[in-house]
C-alpha cells in the first residue's frame, strides 16, 4: 500500500498559507477572487503541471487537476482554496493538498488508476458573495440572476470581482459537471468544532450537513423615557427578546434533537440609547438540524413562543424568512468504505453530522459524495489560531488515500 508523506503535506499547506498571510494578526486573508486567491490557484496549477496532470481553471474559478483515463467518471477530491478574513491555514486547504498528495503517492508507487482522479480547489466557498459559487456551479445550482445581482458586504459586485480575477462571469454556467461524470466525491476537512478533540477521536465520518434556516425578526414596542416610564407600563422590546432567548433550550428539548442548534447571533436595540426603553429590537434566528421535519418543528415553535411572548409584553412580532437550506446526506456506501478503512488503519472514528456548510453538500444530491473530519484543537476555526496536529492530518490523509485506492483501482462502487 502506498504511504502519504506528511512532510510534503506540511510544506504545501505552509506554502498556500503564504497567499494572503498577514504578519500583524497572523491570519490568512484570501477571500474569493482576490489577488491572493487567484495566485494560490496558479500555484496549485503549477503543482499539477509538475505531477504531469492535465489542469484547468473552469469558468467559476475552480482549479481542476486530472490524472487517469479520459473516458471514465472521475473520483473527485475537493475542498476550497479561499478563506474568511483572518482565517486559519487548514480550513479548505487541507482537502486540496490531501488530494495532491494522494496522486503523488499513487504515482510514486507506479499505480495506474482505472478511474481518473480529479483534485479540485473550489472557488468562493466561504460566502463572500453569499453562496458557495464553485460547488454550486459544478452541480448546476447557479443562476444567471444570482451572477447578475450578488454583491459582497462592501457592495462590490460578484461580476466585477470575477472580471478583475480574469474570469468571464457567465462562463461560470459552463462549469457544470453531469452526475455521470462523477464516480465519487470526497472531501477531507478540519472539524471546526470541539467534538473530536474533546472525545480524543481521530476521524469524524460525516453523515450529513445540517439544514439551516435564517430569520430576520423584529419585536416592536414603545420607546419611553427610562426614568419616567414605570416598569409595569412599558412595552420593552428587549425584555421580550430576552424571554425568548431563555426559551431556546426548552424549544430544543421539546421539538429538537441532539443535532439541533438555535442561535441569536445579531441583536440591535432601537433607538439604542442608554436612557431610552428599547422600543424595537431587531435580531436574527438561525436554526439547524439534520432532519428537515425537525427544522420545521423548531421553526414553528419559535414562531409560537415569540407570538405569545409578544402578547405578554404588549409587543408586535414580525419576521421574515431569509433562507431555508435543506439538510444534505452523504452516500451510505462511501460512508461504509471510510468506516472500513478507518477500522483497517486502527483509527478511532465516529459518525457525526456537520453543523457547518461545506462544498460537499451540493454534491450530496448530485452524485455519490462523502466527507470526513480530522480534529480541530479546541474546536477553533475561522481564526488565526486554528490548529490541527500534523499527526492527525497524516492519519486522515492516509485514510483518504486508502479509500481512493479502493475506488480507483478496485472499483467497489456499483
Ligand atoms: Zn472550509
Amino acid at each position: 500500500m502506498p504511504q502519504i508523506d506528511i512532510g510534503r503535506i506540511e510544506r504545501d499547506i505552509n506554502a498556500i498559507a503564504q497567499f494572503g498571510f498577514n504578519e500583524a494578526d497572523r491570519g490568512v486573508y484570501r477571500q474569493g477572487f482576490s489577488e491572493e486567491d487567484m495566485a494560490a490557484r496558479q500555484w496549485l496549477r503549477d503543482r499539477f503541471a509538475e505531477l504531469g496532470m492535465t489542469h484547468r481553471l473552469d469558468g467559476a474559478g475552480n482549479v481542476i487537476g486530472r490524472w487517469g483515463p479520459d473516458d471514465k467518471p472521475a473520483i473527485m477530491i475537493a475542498s476550497h482554496l479561499d478563506s474568511v478574513p483572518a482565517g486559519g491555514i487548514f480550513d479548505g486547504v487541507l482537502g486540496v493538498v490531501a488530494g495532491l498528495e494522494v496522486v503523488r503517492a499513487m504515482r510514486e508507487s507506479g499505480i495506474e488508476p482505472a478511474f481518473p482522479i480529479e483534485v479540485i480547489g473550489t472557488s468562493e466557498e466561504e460566502g463572500r458573495f453569499g453562496g458557495m459559487l464553485g460547488a454550486q456551479a459544478m452541480t448546476g445550482k447557479l443562476t444567471r440572476e444570482w451572477l447578475d445581482t450578488a454583491k459582497d458586504e462592501h457592495g462590490f459586485a460578484l461580476k466585477d470581482a470575477m472580471k478583475q480575477a480574469g474570469l468571464e462571469p457567465y462562463d461560470a454556467l459552463h462549469a457544470y459537471r453531469r452526475p455521470d461524470e462523477i464516480h465519487a466525491f470526497l472531501e477531507i476537512h478540519v472539524e471546526q468544532g470541539p467534538v473530536l478533540d474533546m472525545e480524543k477521536t481521530t476521524i469524524g465520518i460525516v453523515e450529513g450537513i445540517s439544514g439551516v434556516f435564517k430569520w430576520n425578526c423584529r419585536l416592536i414596542g414603545k420607546a419611553d423615557h427610562a426614568g419616567t416610564a414605570p416598569m409595569n407600563m412599558r412595552a420593552d422590546a428587549l425584555m421580550g427578546m430576552a424571554d425568548f432567548a431563555h426559551e431556546i433550550s426548552r424549544i430544543i428539548d421539546e421539538h429538537g434533537t441532539d443535532k439541533s442548534r438555535i442561535t441569536i447571533g445579531h441583536v440591535a436595540c432601537k433607538p439604542g440609547f442608554p436612557h431610552t426603553v428599547p422600543g424595537e429590537v431587531d435580531f436574527t434566528i438561525v436554526g439547524r438540524d439534520l432532519d428537515e421535519g425537525v427544522m420545521e418543528a423548531l421553526a414553528e415553535a419559535c414562531e409560537r413562543v415569540l407570538s405569545s411572548i409578544a402578547r405578554r409584553h404588549k409587543l408586535r412580532f414580525e419576521y421574515e424568512q431569509m433562507s431555508w437550506l435543506k439538510p444534505a446526506y452523504c452516500d451510505a456506501e462511501l460512508m461504509a468504505l471510510l468506516e472500513d478503512k478507518a477500522k483497517a488503519l486502527d483509527l478511532s472514528y465516529k459518525i457525526m453530522p456537520s453543523g457547518a456548510g461545506h462544498d460537499v453538500q451540493f454534491f450530496c444530491n448530485h452524485a455519490k459524495a462523502a466527507m470526513f473530519f480530522v480534529p480541530s484543537v479546541g474546536g477553533v476555526s475561522h481564526a488565526p489560531d486554528e490548529w490541527t496536529h500534523w499527526s492527525d492530518i497524516e492519519r486522515g490523509c492516509q485514510l483518504l488515500l486508502e479509500a481512493v485506492m479502493e475506488l480507483a483501482v478496485e472499483q467497489v462502487l456499483a
